[in-house]
């Protein structure tokens, strides 16, 4: 594989890099923005979700909100290589909503009827809506296809019960997976439906519940869905009855490389770096002087540039029209477990100001900036959100190195 960007991707990597610096005002310590917005009380999480929105609308002005898009929809087609550069800068300078429409545009577009594409694609494409997304349950995560959420056909309408879980189920919209025929094997029994969550008043719709769930923060970033007789209209089906799980799968030829993790991560080693630098008194031991800190900083460092080179190689396999899965599996495992160690090891080295809080509140000075000792915690879910360490390597064990199941 060639590891060198191609001019566009190096042109697009500088051109981001100075518009974000110049449009993205990173909240940083300001409690009302920034990941403590989005983890914080509904007011703090409104406020950073409108701040998300405003630079997502930028990005669409500048024309490249939708770049990875097809041309017939309004985007760029923009090669892997610019998505990867692009995407690179935007999550080393933590900026939210680099590129839109996340899951469900492809899907629309693969598998949607005239009518939706017409109705949602603009709408995606400037940022006026986003959709929640309904796939997992209490007990179907890994199993994701023994979903059994039930919605049964009555006139124009099915009647929906059920629940979901890991979501945010905040937005207007969803896209949800339900169970359709019960008899059926379970791939083959589920349909998956567009629906109105809150009505034009901004009302959850009648027979829907949804409550936060206290993460290790105690904040609510996630939810819970109920549904009781919830009625969504049967034309709002994605492709055809009973086939949804196949319509579901059809994501893969957008970008996933994963490359804002290894991104991010740098920014926070050279951030904790200048912080230990800066934060030294007189007549203390200079943290970053010690043998076995400079040693973990620096073996971090080496390993985050490792994670990005897997990530790149998964880049350059999409770019070549293959389709990564052992290779994607490795990133994820990989990155999990480097992000867990990463800031759980710095907030460590840090003593108690690695476990200060945004909702510790204003009184006390976070370190680094507002995210680190947060992320610390956030970053045990990362190994189960997305597919589990053990679901990742039972992938590589099977597809990659060809272990019998
Ligand atoms: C922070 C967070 C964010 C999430 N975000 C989303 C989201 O955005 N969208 C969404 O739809 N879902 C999301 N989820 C749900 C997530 O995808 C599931 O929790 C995950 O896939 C595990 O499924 P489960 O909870 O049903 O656990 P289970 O599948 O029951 O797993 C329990 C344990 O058994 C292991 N296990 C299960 N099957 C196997 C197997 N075949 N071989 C070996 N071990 C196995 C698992 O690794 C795990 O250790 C999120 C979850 C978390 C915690």
């Amino acid at each position: 594989m060639d590891f060198q960007l191609t001019k566009e991707a190096q042109a697009i990597r500088d051109e981001a890099r100075d518009f974000v610096r110049k449009e993205w005002k990173n909240p940083g310590h300001d409690l009302t923005g920034g990941l403590a917005a989005w983890h914080g009380d509904e007011d703090n999480r409104h406020a950073g979700g409108e701040i998300a929105k405003e630079f997502a609308k930028k990005l669409v002005d500048k024309g490249w909100y939708t770049m990875h898009w097809p041309k017939e929809f309004g985007g760029e087609e923009a090669s892997i290589e610019k998505q990867l550069a692009y995407r690179e800068v935007m999550s080393y300078e933590d900026a939210p909503a680099s590129l839109g429409g996340g899951l469900v545009a492809p899907v629309l577009m693969v598998h949607g009827a005239d009518w939706m594409k017409q109705e949602f694609l603009p709408k995606l494409a400037s940022a006026d809506i986003e959709f929640s997304q309904g796939f997992s349950e209490p007990d179907a995560g890994s199993d994701l296809a023994g979903l059994k959420t039930r919605a049964v056909r009555d006139g124009d309408d099915y009647v929906i019960n059920g629940q979901k879980i890991w979501g945010t189920y905040r937005n207007d919209w969803i896209h949800i997976l339900v169970r359709t025929d019960a008899d059926a094997p379970k791939h083959r029994g589920i349909t998956y439906l567009l629906a109105r969550l809150k009505d034009e008043n901004g009302d959850y719709m009648p027979g829907i519940t949804v409550r936060g769930i206290p993460d290790g923060t105690g904040n609510h970033r996630w939810d819970e869905l109920f549904m009781e007789n919830w009625r969504v209209p049967a034309q709002s089906i994605i492709g055809e009855e009973n086939r949804g799980w196949y319509a579901a799968m059809t994501t893969l030829s957008f970008e996933r490389s994963n490359i804002g993790r290894p991104a991010q991560l740098l920014r926070t080693l050279e951030d904790t770096i200048d912080w230990f630098a800066g934060n030294s008194k007189k007549g203390t031991e200079d943290t970053l002087a010690r043998a076995e800190i400079r040693n973990r900083l620096a073996s971090w460092r080496v390993e985050v540039e490792m994670l990005r080179m897997l990530c790149y190689r998964v880049g350059w396999m999409q770019s070549q029209g293959l389709v990564p899965q052992r290779e994607s599996s490795m990133v994820k495992a990989t990155g999990d477990e480097l992000f867990q160690r990463i800031y759980r090891g710095i907030a460590q080295i840090m003593g108690g100001y690695g476990n200060l809080l945004p909702t510790n509140g204003p009184n006390y000075k976070l370190p680094v900036n507002d995210f680190l000792p947060a992320r610390g915690w956030q970053s045990i879910g990362t190994s189960i959100g997305g597919g589990t360490r053990e679901i990742q390597k039972n992938i590589i064990a099977q597809r990659g190195l060809g272990l019998p199941r």
